[in-house]
């Protein structure tokens, strides 16, 4: 059976098109990058028949010769079942990651599997790998098996609640209803971190709703150290550079997509920032390699500097086609388009990379990184027995569709039944919205659709 991206995106599951291109190797990964996230344990110990006959599927799909299912070497204990049923499967293999972070990155991962480096500036199909991770695979096989639209979300709700807990949500269940299900917040004052503390969004109303990308719910106190970092202007960021940044250049030296050997010099990014020395362009738009992981923030500057945070701005600046001089001290010529963006990453390929020689030694252990964002404490695995939200509403938003367009399929006051089809993109690779509940369309603008059971 192969898989048609349309199968998928008629039922919600992914929004790329590469599930089009061919490749040699399909990688599963059930790497964490997020340490407050426990879904890729539950899955691998209860959902292991899925993820084996998802990747035969997307093998087939990619006309791939090898399936690769990637775990953390402390995954072990958890896949007697999934070892025992890869032992009759002559081209899948288990391969174990050393506990780093951020080995889930899709280059990283590839270069670990494969000892092949690839720029991230470059399309992972033309690595010969494409890396899905453990969620998408299921969704991928239940859209294609049983036919089943993506109206759920595993994730993990934790910190400052009751229960810390494993949720099955409905995409459109608010913060607040998942967070009371886990037993209601123990602090009075809170925030949340939605999603992993290094790239997360720190988040003020507790009515926000769970989007498919939604991975974990963190209540946090509103003085969090997290949360006061998150909170900090770029102007203050630039501001402390410009006093204390002694260009150690230690950020750069254990940069991961710098070790892999791309261009990316943090170090002389901050240079340019916060003395306004010229750098070459190329140093510049190294930027659009950051994966954003923030090891150079919390474990490389001595000072606490965020070169993650600075490099964030110039590309959302470069994104949004404003000039980023003002951030730059004016070395950059010209304006720099989104239309640009792309031909800049070109760019910044050349050829072969070349993994710097003490990579190996400059890896951050994975077991440190709640700590280093100050949520250790929050890191403890949860009871492996899932909640469901039951809903009685579900506000579906459309930010993550595209930015092609979006074209409603429901009207203020229709009823719809669950697993209708409530938006689609005007991109045929657009993933497509459905509601997880039965009720009567309540409100819809450009943004969002309300339904009320
Ligand atoms: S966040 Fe920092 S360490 Fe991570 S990729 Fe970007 S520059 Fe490198
Ligand atoms: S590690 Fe900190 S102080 Fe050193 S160059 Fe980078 S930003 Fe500057």
């Amino acid at each position: 059976m192969s898989i048609e991206n349309n199968i998928l995106s008629r039922l919600g599951v992914t929004g790329t098109d590469h599930i089009n291109e061919k490749c040699r190797t399909v990688i599963v990964s059930a790497l964490k990058d997020n340490p407050l996230s426990f879904a890729e344990e539950y899955l691998l110990r209860r959902e292991w028949h899925k993820i084996i006959d998802g990747l035969k599927l997307l093998m087939v799909n990619h006309h791939a010769e090898k399936g690769i299912i990637a775990l953390s070497k402390s995954d072990r204990p958890v896949i007697a079942d999934l070892k025992r049923c890869v032992e009759d499967c002559d081209n899948i293999d288990l391969f174990f990651i050393d506990d780093f972070y951020p080995a889930a990155d899709q280059a990283i991962l590839i270069y670990e599997i494969t000892g092949q480096p690839f720029s991230r500036a470059t399309p992972a199909a033309l690595s010969g790998s494409l890396v899905y991770d453990l969620p998408t695979v299921i969704n991928i096989y239940e859209a294609v098996t049983e036919k089943t639209p993506v109206t759920r979300r595993l994730l993990t709700c934790t910190g400052e609640v009751a229960l810390p807990s494993l949720v099955l949500g409905h995409l459109g269940v608010s913060f607040r209803e998942v967070i009371e299900l886990c037993g209601g917040a123990t602090i009075g004052e809170y925030v949340i971190l939605s999603g992993a503390p290094a790239r997360g969004a720190v988040i003020t109303d507790i009515d926000t709703p769970v989007t498919k990308s939604t991975t974990t719910i963190t209540v946090l106190p509103a003085d969090h150290e997290l949360v006061k970092e998150r909170s900090q202007s770029i102007g203050a960021q630039i501001r402390k550079s410009k006093s204390v940044c002694n260009q150690c250049s230690f950020c750069t030296e254990l940069c991961p997509v710098y070790l892999l050997g791309d261009k990316l010099y943090p170090h002389l990014i901050m240079r340019q920032i916060a003395y306004g020395l010229a750098e070459p362009e190329e140093v510049i738009m190294g930027v659009l390699l950051c994966s954003e992981c923030g090891i150079c923030e919390v474990f490389a500057c001595p000072h606490k500097l965020s070169p993650r945070a600075v490099n964030k701005e110039i590309k959302e600046r470069l994104k949004q086609e404003a000039q980023p001089e003002s951030l730059l001290s004016g070395q950059m010529n010209g304006h720099i388009g989104d239309g640009q963006i792309s031909g800049q990453i070109n760019g910044l390929i050349s050829g072969q990379l070349q993994p710097r020689s003490n990579r190996d030694y400059r890896k951050v252990p994975f077991e440190r990184l709640a700590d280093l964002f100050s949520v250790g404490r929050y890191a403890e695995p949860p009871k492996m027995e899932l909640l469901e939200t039951t809903p009685g509403q579900v506000e579906l938003l459309f930010q993550e569709m595209s930015a092609a367009g979006i074209l409603p399929r429901v009207e203020t006051g229709e009823e719809i039944e669950q697993g209708s089809l409530v938006a689609e993109t005007k991109m045929s690779t657009g993933a497509r919205l459905h509601t997880g509940i039965s009720g009567k369309v309540t409100f819809l603008d450009k943004e969002r659709v309300i339904i009320r059971r």
